[in-house]
Parts: C-alpha cells; structure tokens; sequence
C-alpha cells in the first residue's frame, strides 16, 4: 500500500506504533498539535514541527519572500498556541534552489524574524541545503507551558459546548481568488488573501481562553473545521452536532455563495488554514465569557455546536432541519 491509500491519519497510527515509547517524560506523543515533554515536575516543553512545499502549500508567485517566512513561522506558532502554550525557540530548515537570490533568502528571514518577535520568539538555528526540485521549508518550534494549563484534543466530554474564534473559511476564499488571478476580485476579497498569505497565529486569545475560560479540548483549524473537529471526537471518544444557523459567516466568504459547485457552507466547514481555534468548554457563563473575550480581542468568539456521547456521530443541523452525517471533508493529506 502507498501513502495515497492510507492518508494522513492512517500514516500517524502506523507510525505511532512503530515509534511507541512509555518514556516517563513524553507526556503527549505523535498526533497532537505539539509532543509535551517534561520539564520539570510543573512546567513542560512543547515541540512541533511543520513543513511548506512549494507548489503543494504555497505559489511564488502570489507570496513575497517576507510573507513566506512570517507563515512558515505563523503555522509553528499556531501549533504551540492550540496547546495552551507559549513558544520559545524556532529552528529553521531549508531546502531551496541555489539560483535563489541571497536578497530573497534574506527577506525570507526577515519575515520569519519579524513573526517570531511578535510573539517573544527567537530563531535559534537551522539547516540550509539545496534542491533541484520544489521549495521545501520547515520550521520547528519550541514551547513552554505549566503542565496543568496544556489543552489537548482529547479531553473534550459529552455536553461540551462546541466554540471558534474569528471566520473559518477565509484563506480558503483567499488562496481559491489568488488562482483566479481576477484584479478586481483580488481588491474585493483582500482580507481573504490576507488571511491566506499572512494568518495571525492566536498565541494570546489561547492563552487567555484556558486562562479565564472552562476549555476542555483545543485545536488550531488548519485541516478545515469538518477535520479538524473529526480529530477532537476522535482522540477524546466523542461525538458531536454542529448547527449551520450558528456558524460566523464572513461577508467576503458568504460572496462566494454562488461561485461554481461551492457554497458558503463549504468553505466554513472545510476551508483550511485559517489558523483559527477550534475549542470544547464547558457552558456555564459562556455568554459573558464571549462578551469579554470579544471585547478584548475585537475576535469573534462563536458557539456552532455540543459535544455528544460517541454513538451519536459527528453531524449537522441543516438550516432546514434536517440532520446530517458531518464527514471530514477538509484538506487532506497524501489524497
Ligand atoms: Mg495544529
């Protein structure tokens, strides 16, 4: 079998058997956002790793080199962010042609240098090589969090509250308007492909969400919020419904309502790397919990379902009240 038949997700359940441990210090291994190590009997490192293709995950021709290494950077961040944790060190590895010119090398750096110190973090080293073929970067990021403060996907619990920050669905509009290479389109639609060009990894909001607010299981959406919520059901044994009258619609991504086969549902529920979060809490105050986190952040924080018992399924309430299975139809890997 090859890695198109089994997926992403069947690849990390052959690896992680193939790679288990019982070490004493690995607190979360493979398939979270980040591994949790120990650091000390209350503090724990987190460590994540992401790589971009070019031509798989992004086109020079739509990002200036600073863009490029603010995302590879942004995505790590976002990582870190959707276990609660606050990152540290960044380790960069490149492989790039070597017709590449050092000037587009430089501003690369730039870019990641200016997304790590927004948010307190340094680029400590890394690896450069060179390539015949496509751009590949990859970027690991290291973390610091209080061992009780770290969120994974798998505590969610029946009768959970399902919540996300901002409007999934934007970089999708993004990156499908960027392809359609239509200029007043690319004026029209200029927040979607912001968002897909240079997404704002949500290192604070995580932080004051497990803060001040009763989150079980988190998640950065970057699969798209179909897949990324099948992984939270999935590692915490749950099921859950999502009800279509209650998700944050964009008025950019409702435009694309009648664009083609794809409607405005589709990119909400499918849409990835929005790097928003995807979260599980309890619903107690929650209507003054989203009244003070808005108010902080200007960041819509949106109720658009409940965590059910596992034999329920994953499904949506239609507008029209019909229910439905939710399948997992964000991005995927090895399709
Ligand atoms: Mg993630």
């Amino acid at each position: 079998m090859n890695l198109k038949g089994i997926g992403e997700f069947g690849l990390i359940d052959q690896l992680s058997d193939l790679i288990k441990t019982d070490h004493p210090d690995l607190l979360v291994g493979i398939g979270d956002d980040a591994a949790v190590i120990r650091k000390s009997e209350n503090d724990v490192w987190l460590v994540t790793i992401d790589t971009m293709v070019e031509n798989t995950h992004f086109d020079l021709n739509c990002f200036s080199f600073h863009q490029l290494g603010q995302k590879l950077i942004a995505v790590n961040l976002s990582d870190i962010a959707a276990m609660g944790g606050q990152p540290q060190f960044a380790l960069i590895s490149l492989a790039v042609s070597e017709h590449l010119s050092l000037d587009s090398m430089k501003e690369m750096y730039r870019g990641m240098k200016d997304m790590a110190s927004r948010y307190q973090t340094i680029v400590v080293g890394g690896d450069t090589t060179a390539t015949l073929g496509p751009m590949v970067l990859t970027c690991s990021v290291i973390g610091i969090a209080k061992k009780e403060k770290i969120r994974t996907r798998s505590q969610a619990i029946s009768g959970d509250i399902i919540c996300v920050t901002g409007y999934p669905g934007m970089a999708a509009v993004g990156i499908n308007i960027l392809k359609q290479n239509d200029s007043d389109n690319k004026l029209k639609y200029n927040e979607c492909i912001n968002r897909h060009l240079t997404p704002e990894p949500r290192v604070i909001e995580a932080r004051f969400l497990i803060e001040h607010g009763d989150i079980h299981s988190l998640i950065d959406v970057s699969d798209g919020i179909s897949s990324d919520l099948h992984h939270i059901c999935q590692m915490s044994s749950v099921g859950a419904i999502i009800f279509e009258r209650d998700l944050p619609i964009h008025s950019c991504v409702f435009n694309m309502e009648n664009r083609k086969d794809r409607n405005c549902l589709h990119w909400v529920l499918n849409g990835g790397e929005d790097f928003e979060l995807l979260m599980t809490m309890g619903e107690n105050n929650f209507s003054d919990f989203k009244h003070t986190f808005e108010a902080k952040f200007n960041l819509p924080l949106t109720k658009i379902g409940e965590i059910l018992p596992a034999e329920e399924g994953i499904k949506i309430k239609r507008n029209s009240g019909k229910v439905e299975q939710l399948k997992p139809e964000g991005y995927k890997h090895f399709c």
